[in-house]
């Protein structure tokens, strides 16, 4: 039961597509780097198709009918496309899902100080990171200030050529016979990733005695000031992510791979928008859901635990003309549901933490995993077979090359998804989605054949399901 390699089957015409679309997602990915940035260029590639912001057509008291494309976002950092079909609403949708949150360091509130003549940024770490990853390491600052006038200046330095970089400095090893004995997990503590900022001071008399006591912070301040008008107590309402510098890049002698940060999980957000917008006349309304905070539970507005979802569909159904709260759980049970996350790549180097018959390859295809969980399926949504059975018709029919995996052995580890939380409704998930190497890390490997199979099995789910 070994699947093949999907990169045998090519044409090179297959070649080319493939390239094409990766071009793009490279360019997704490097310009990309905040769940922000991902829902304005979601928005923006979704105007582009002529899908029209659903608060537009609320306003306008029109209608939707069967063609009709709209999207809702929510506080800039959910998604939700949607392309209604000729099947009554009630039927149920076909829905992809995938999360654009990335591990990351945020800012702290009141991130700025000076130590040795350095200015420094305070971190919080989101979502789970190996500190010992994020030292010695180019990195950028996005994200948004906002100011109490209601306006908001966005940030976004480090991945120009000709910008700045940042780092946060690790110990030197020949310093380093205490650090290099500690377990992984304690070598660098999460509160010394500090962001250096500056190296500068402001000029000062040393006789004044209302100069500065922190000189290079006050220099880094000063900047930020002049650059984007902002003032230090402004950080206290920002959100500023401390990430990798620099673009999403072809990866091996054969560019057969991208390394890049963040491809959890655009890496299954990027192929879902696009196979929602380049299919067009369908009978199920498809959907396709792009939410934050899945790194860290779900949770928040923002989260696939709010109402987000559902109060969309709500509103929906109300100017399709179905407007019934029964209508509206019946859709909701009669749903079918890719809920897309990246997958654990088989990593030779680390063998051992994996069961091969049940494990995702690099390049084999889209991965559907029928459970997640840890410790014996705790908290995974466990898809019905007779659902497994129907997603398996509709890739083998389109072609598309699969592969069924588990996250590791038994009892290595596990992870969650998004797939319990809509599974509520009573209808059909499955967790599927791109294996990739080095999950969590700054740079994280994807597949290129894995991204391909990942937009044409999506494509096909919209479509056939
Ligand atoms: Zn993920």
């Amino acid at each position: 039961m070994e699947r093949p390699c999907a990169w045998k089957k090519y044409t090179p015409q297959q070649v080319e597509e493939l390239e094409g679309l990766c071009r793009g997602y490279k360019q997704f990915l490097s310009e990309n780097k905040t769940e922000r940035l991902c829902v304005k260029t979601g928005i923006k590639m979704a105007e582009e198709a002529g899908y029209v912001d659903l608060e537009t057509v609320i306003a306008e008291g029109r209608t939707l009918k069967a063609g009709d494309k709209v999207y809702a976002a929510n506080h800039g950092k959910d998604l939700m496309l949607v392309n209604l079909g000729t099947a009554p609403l009630e039927q149920g949708f076909n829905i992809l899902g995938a999360h654009v949150d990335s591990p990351r360091l945020d800012l702290k509130q009141n991130p700025a100080f000076e130590a040795g003549d350095m200015a420094y940024l305070d971190t919080h770490y989101y979502g789970g990171v190996k500190s010992y990853h994020w030292v010695a390491s180019p990195l950028a600052l996005v994200g948004v200030i906002c100011k109490k006038d209601g306006t908001t200046v966005d940030i976004n330095i480090g991945d120009k050529a000709d910008d700045p970089v940042f780092t946060i400095s690790d110990l030197l090893i020949h310093l380093s016979s205490e650090q290099m004995a500690k377990p992984a997990k304690d070598a660098v503590d999460a509160e010394i990733l500090d962001v250096i900022v500056g190296g500068r001071p402001v000029k000062f008399d040393e006789d004044d005695k209302d100069a500065s006591k922190e000189p290079v912070k006050q220099m880094f301040l000063d900047i930020l000031k002049e650059q984007y008008g902002v003032e230090e107590e402004d950080f206290l309402s920002a959100e500023i992510e401390v990430v990798p510098a620099g673009p999403a890049r072809d990866m091996g002698l054969d560019r057969s791979m991208i390394l890049g940060y963040g491809h959890d999980d655009r890496v299954c957000a990027y192929p879902s928008m696009l196979a929602q917008i380049n299919v067009a006349n369908v009978e199920r309304t498809s959907i396709t859901l792009i939410v934050d905070k899945e790194e860290i539970g779900s949770v928040g507005a923002t989260g696939m635990t709010s109402r987000f979802f559902e109060n969309t569909v709500a509103e929906i159904m109300t100017l399709a003309g179905e407007d019934s709260p029964l209508a509206l759980r019946r859709a909701l049970a009669h749903s079918r549901m890719l809920s897309s996350d990246v997958s654990a790549g088989f990593d030779p180097g680390y063998a051992g933490k994996f069961e091969t018959k049940n494990a995702a390859f690099m390049g084999r295809g889209l991965c559907f995993n029928k459970y997640t969980g840890s410790r014996g399926k705790g908290g995974s949504n466990d898809a019905d077979a007779e659902y497994v059975a129907l997603i398996r018709d509709i890739m083998d029919k389109a072609g598309v090359d699969f592969q069924t995996c588990e996250l590791g052995r038994v009892n290595a580890g596990g992870g969650g998804t998004i797939a319990y939380i809509m599974a509520k409704y009573g209808m059909n998930v499955i967790d599927s989605g791109v294996a990739v190497l080095s999950m969590h890390a700054l740079w994280e490997v994807a597949n290129k054949a894995d991204i391909y199979e990942a937009y044409r099995g999506y494509k096909a789910f919209l479509e056939r399901a």
